[in-house]
């Protein structure tokens, strides 16, 4: 079936005045300003309402925490005492039906901003968790979502020095066996998948350096991405002095991971030298602005590690540190946050942009998603501008992100609709608002 995606306000996209033309699942057309299609469409959609962008690309996230959103003894920390705060709520309250919820409402949070590909971070793994893969693989299916099942793990417990407390880690030969059957199962790396795998040991405070080592191996032999937590707080780099003498990159490098199959959560806390020896191995960092304002952790380089060689992807983080799952919203506090941290001149909407497709692609390691190109996946996200916050803007896709769309009115992955006149297809909002809610409420209770 051939679709021409008609006369737009605008697209992010040179050459696509006139709309865009996919076809099973890709984007096989630009139709530039004066021309027509060179072939018949099978259906017209007529897009005189909506800016078009490309679906976007969240790369960090760790979606149980939607259960614990502005939780009283959580909220105004900073990230050491915040984890330790919530470690013992997660503990107990994360069961797999709670965490199914936490996973579609997540996900559908995500989409309905206008997200095409999420990545979850998930390293809890309280007993009774053991297929929680499984059952994000499900729930991305469910809403036909592209998801890169970042199977995260913590071997490194109180006990043995590190933060978490005992009941939420596994021990290094469970990890390993479950991220090799995960790989197995799901990894897919033809072009256009919707589901795929990378290894993400949680971070320098939470695992031991042989897991680091090990999943550099597991993931060259399946041919998969690494992720980890790394820069974010100063509180880490002191971890990082006391228990291995060095700092948290000089760590990655000891563990083989200054390689460009690696991507890094929030990466902030970097000298000159490491900006310089991450871009050459062009390893990539995930930003996030809202988790990184709301817990003060401080400022990414967005620029110079751009500039020095790394991809830059953008994502919401964690739910109870952001604490929404609205990639829009995130992609103008990159906008605000680095224009704070540079200049006005310096960063762009097109930066926030590039960020959250093109960079996250790269950093999921992809190169068939992120663009409105011809032969890429037509992941698209519409926005209308029919809102009062849009009223006198002039530039549409500028006024996206300056006067803060959140809510996209529809949203096409592998050329399916999956969001139409703002709700997501085959949800039921209400009862998912419900359920989760429920299931959050218990998770409190089980320490009252
Ligand atoms: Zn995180």
């Amino acid at each position: 079936m051939r679709l021409w995606i008609k006369d737009p306000i605008a697209v992010l996209a040179e050459g696509a005045e006139r709309g865009i033309v996919v076809e099973d699942g890709r984007i096989v057309e630009l139709v530039g300003r004066g021309r027509t299609i060179s072939q018949k469409a099978d259906h017209v959609f007529d897009a005189a309402r909506h800016v078009v962008i490309p679906g976007l690309i969240n790369t960090h996230h760790h979606f149980f925490q939607t259960l614990t959103r502005a939780h009283p003894a959580a909220i105004n920390k900073e990230l050491f005492p915040w984890l330790q705060s919530l470690y013992p709520v997660w503990a107990l309250g994360v069961t797999p039906e709670a965490f199914r919820l936490a996973t579609c409402l997540a996900l559908t949070e995500l989409l309905m901003s206008g997200c095409t590909c999420a990545s979850d971070h998930h390293y809890l793994y309280p007993a009774g968790l053991d297929q929680a893969m499984d059952i994000q693989a499900e729930e991305a299916e469910r809403l036909g979502m592209r998801m890169t099942l970042t199977r995260g793990s913590m071997n490194l417990s109180q006990k043995d020095g590190g933060l978490p407390p005992d009941s939420v880690v596994q021990d290094e030969d469970t990890i390993l066996a479950d991220c090799e059957r995960v790989l197995t199962r799901y990894h897919d790396t033809r072009e256009g998948a919707m589901v795929q795998v990378a290894l993400a040991p949680c971070a320098p405070f939470t695992v031991t350096k042989r897991l680091m080592v090990d999943s550099v191996a597991l993931a060259k032999r399946f041919g998969c991405r690494l992720h980890t937590h790394l820069g974010e707080t100063r509180d880490e780099n002191e971890y990082c002095l006391a228990h291995f003498g060095c700092r948290p990159v000089d760590y990655l490098e000891e563990c083989g991971w200054l390689s460009d199959r690696v991507w890094l959560a929030h990466g902030i806390h970097f000298t000159d030298d490491e900006v310089r020896r991450l871009g050459h191995h062009h390893v990539g960092v995930c930003h996030c602005p809202t988790s990184n304002m709301t817990l003060a952790s401080g400022q990414c380089r967005t620029k110079e590690l751009e500039a020095a060689g790394s991809p830059i992807g953008l994502g919401v983080d964690g739910s109870a540190s952001n604490d929404n799952s609205n990639l829009m919203e995130s992609l103008r506090h990159a906008l605000m946050l680095n224009r704070l941290t540079y200049n006005a001149a310096a960063i762009t909407h097109l930066d926030a942009y590039r960020w959250a497709s093109e960079g996250s692609a790269r950093c999921l390691g992809r190169d068939d998603i992120g663009k409105i190109a011809v032969g890429k996946q037509a992941d698209l996200a519409f926005f209308t501008l029919d809102e009062l916050r849009f009223s006198g803007a002039h530039d549409p896709l500028a006024a996206l992100i300056l006067c803060g769309a959140h809510a996209a009115d529809r949203v096409m992955i592998k050329g399916e609709w999956r969001v139409e006149h703002g709700q997501p297809v085959g949800i039921d909002l209400a009862k998912l608002r419900h359920e989760h809610g429920a299931a959050a409420r218990a998770c409190l209770e089980t320490l009252t």
